[in-house]
């Protein structure tokens, strides 16, 4: 049985590049039926914050993905927070330093900085020089008795990591350059090696899908795997996604945690298709799907080595697909709230004309890639318009004059303006004028919304209705 998992640690907001770790874990689950697991990574006390787990939680499911175990479903290898399994790294510990694969180590933070600063100097790697591996007891008791704050280090074998990476192939680190390394913190919590290895060997993880930059963490954590007498899972290090600027992408290249584009009005499902376009695509290149239509297909095997670029403008076009075809009544309930706070319409929902709201949002859906933008795009239907000077003078023209005569005079003839009358109006005015086109839409689109671009202009006037429609055009005439 497959056994994944994504384990975040909660410092901050979860981000498109993380939360894409989660996406590729999940869909590796559901390909070969297995379990996905949420274990929680908040041993930095100092960093780790209940907030952001809370928020991360909300935000996966937001994004549609669910998990078989984890802080908030429980599960038979639980807790799945790791600051509640402390006694476990503490007990697992102990017995490694009786089986002596560990020991104390009673270097100061001091020491140690200035022993790397000695080494890169003489330019040699910063690793620990192994010193307080063979303290003798007694030593181990001055240490002891003065009470020198100790860590506990692993003694890593010299020996030659090599193992298969589902994704890079054959790694190989050779142990002879890293030094012992720090399984327990002095304040008694677990390092992220050591917690990281004993979880996923007692969470039964057997395969590790993680980032790139985790690469040369492996070879730490097959060591202790095999102290463990656990066969280490299989691995696949997943190549990371930069900003347009080619550096690794962060907060800087905009709006990037998932939160934040939920507030922006994106919908999750067009979120997560383009994060699983980050590093992959399906085998008939079509990069619009639904989770559902590639599951079978996807072989963690085929993604990408090479690293992937977020590319904005792609996940807006992908969006606004996404928005074109949603169901206009789900639409309707996620624009409510922007429209609210725009003051457009009422604050209390009983007051809401719903009819011509789907009907304002159906002429604009195809102008917008998330629904934050729909302030802007339908302010023509809520506002008084406000011209421009240079649209006034391009109103003032003699073409566009005898454009907006015309269909004043066809407008007053009418009772309405269904998309029908709306046409015919226009085909009048067009034989009128014998203008045709943009340049007899312009005038008319301009004195209606004050813009040059906008929803398709019948259903702009079935929405402002004959009245509003007159009163705009005749300012002009
Ligand atoms: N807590 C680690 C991180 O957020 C996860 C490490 C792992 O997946 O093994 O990067």
């Amino acid at each position: 049985m497959v056994r994944v998992r994504f384990a975040p640690s909660p410092t901050g907001l979860l981000h498109i590049g993380n939360a894409r770790m989660a996406v590729f874990n999940w869909l590796f689950a559901k390909r070969h039926q297995g379990i996905f697991i949420l274990r929680i990574e908040d041993t930095d006390v100092a960093r780790s914050e209940k907030k952001y787990m809370t928020q991360l939680i909300e935000d996966l499911h937001w994004l549609g993905l669910t998990w078989q175990e984890g802080p908030d479903v429980g599960g038979q290898y639980g807790p799945y927070l790791q600051s509640e399994r402390l006694h476990i790294y503490n007990d697992i510990c102990q017995n490694f330093l009786k089986e002596e694969l560990a020991y104390p180590c009673y270097c100061t933070p001091e020491q140690l900085e200035e022993r790397r600063q000695l080494a890169r100097l003489s330019g040699k790697p910063p690793r620990y020089d192994n010193r307080c591996r063979n303290l003798t007891d007694t030593q181990k008791k001055t240490f002891e008795s003065s009470g020198t704050n100790f860590t506990i280090r692993f003694k890593v074998p010299d020996e030659l990591i090599v193992f298969d990476d589902l994704i890079r192939g054959k790694c190989q680190f050779d142990m002879k350059l890293t030094g012992d390394f720090v399984i327990m913190r002095s304040d008694g919590t677990p390092s992220f090696h050591f917690a990281v290895a004993v979880d996923d060997t007692m969470m039964q993880i057997t395969h590790v899908i993680r980032g790139e930059d985790h690469l040369s963490n492996t070879p730490c954590h097959i060591l202790l795997f095999n102290a463990l007498n656990q066969k280490p899972p299989q691995f696949a290090h997943l190549s990371l996604t930069m900003g347009a600027d080619r550096t690794l992408l962060s907060k800087r290249h905009g709006a990037s945690s998932i939160s934040e584009y939920r507030k922006l009005g994106y919908l999750p499902e067009a979120i997560l298709n383009y994060m699983m376009l980050l590093g992959w695509m399906p085998k008939d290149k079509n990069e619009k799907f639904k989770v559902n239509d590639i599951i079978d297909t996807f072989e963690i095997s085929s993604m990408s080595k090479a690293s992937s670029t977020f590319d904005q403008q792609k996940l807006d076009w992908l969006s606004g697909q996404y928005i074109r075809e949603a169901d206009i009544e789900r639409l309707t309930s996620i624009a409510i709230p922007y429209l609210q706070s725009a003051g457009f319409i009422s604050t209390d929902e009983a007051k809401i004309d719903k009819t011509k709201l789907k009907l304002i949002i159906d002429a604009v859906r195809g102008n917008i890639s998330c629904l934050s933008q729909i302030v802007h795009e339908s302010e023509i239907f809520f506002k008084d318009v406000v011209i421009s000077e240079k649209h006034v003078e391009f109103l003032s023209s003699e073409t566009s004059q005898s454009i907006l005569s015309a269909f004043y005079m066809e407008l007053k003839k009418q009772n309405n303006l269904s998309p029908d009358i709306f046409r015919e109006i226009l085909k009048t005015v067009q034989k009128e004028t014998r203008v045709n086109g943009k340049g007899l839409y312009m005038p008319i689109r301009v004195a209606l919304t004050g813009r040059e671009h906008g929803p398709e202009l019948y259903s702009v006037a079935n929405i402002l209705g004959i009245n509003t429609c007159k009163t705009r055009i005749e300012r002009f005439l």
